[in-house]
């Protein structure tokens, strides 16, 4: 191996704040990281997946909502998330041309698929608009 950049990364294993699940829409990226960070998550594992909630709500294939689950699971046992937090965009590609209420309705799905799934987990879901983002009930 050759070495292209130096960079001195922390050794110790972290606790993550919550493990986050989003889009990889970058369009969203400064927003979610600086409303995570008022939030006071500051250190997270992100889990980004092509239209995020609907993996969890309206998987093209079982097996993709199994790989999620797997995801959370995995940040739980690794880094100690205390919770899991979903956030759902406007204008997603995994949803071409559908009003933001049905993308919403598919974070509530996915929130209750999560829930049923890892019950002693909180969830939390924002949808991510281009004026800010919301909390979803
Ligand atoms: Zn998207």
């Amino acid at each position: 191996m050759d070495k292209l950049f130096h960079f001195d990364s922390p050794r110790e294993i972290y606790t993550s704040d919550a493990c986050v699940i989003s889009c990889f829409d970058a369009r969203f990226d400064l927003a979610v990281r600086k409303f995570l960070k008022r939030r006071g998550i500051a250190l997270f594992d992100h889990v980004k997946i092509p239209g995020s909630a609907k993996a969890l709500a309206a998987p093209e294939a079982d097996s993709d909502r199994d790989f999620v689950l797997r995801m959370v699971r995995t940040s739980v046992r690794l880094h100690g998330s205390a919770r899991a937090l979903l956030v759902a965009h406007n204008d997603c590609g995994a949803y071409r041309g559908a009003p933001a209420e049905v993308i919403v309705a598919d974070l509530s799905r996915a929130a209750a698929v999560l829930l049923a799934a890892e019950p002693a987990l909180p969830v939390e879901c924002y949808f991510a608009d281009f004026d800010g983002i919301y909390q979803v009930a």
